[in-house]
């Protein structure tokens, strides 16, 4: 059987902290290289490219990888954390 990724993260569950997101983006740094790769790493696709030539993060549906924590290591583009207690993906549903 073959099951497509947007089929297998659909199976997942999320819980928003409204107002708390925990990626976020210097917006003085949203047109950093590091930031439009994250738009075809990411797994959850919550990297998108404006048409302004910057990115925009959703972190919504974030799998807490922390892909694009180590790929913009250093480059002062992203601040991530975990959210609080309670809050992000569950993967227990897949
Ligand atoms: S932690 Fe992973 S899933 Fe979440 S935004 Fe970063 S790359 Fe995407």
């Amino acid at each position: 059987m073959t099951l497509k990724i947007e089929e297998k993260l659909y199976q997942n569950r999320y819980r928003v902290a409204e107002g708390e997101p925990h990626v976020c983006i210097d917006p003085s740094k949203a047109d950093s290289e590091a930031l439009k790769a994250m738009v075809n790493i990411c797994p959850a696709g919550c990297y998108v490219a404006t048409d302004e030539g910057k990115v925009e993060v959703v972190p919504d549906g974030c799998l807490e990888c922390g892909t694009c924590r180590i790929v913009c290591q250093g480059t002062g583009a992203l601040q991530w954390g975990y959210p609080q207690g309670g809050y992000g993906i569950l993967f227990k549903f897949g």
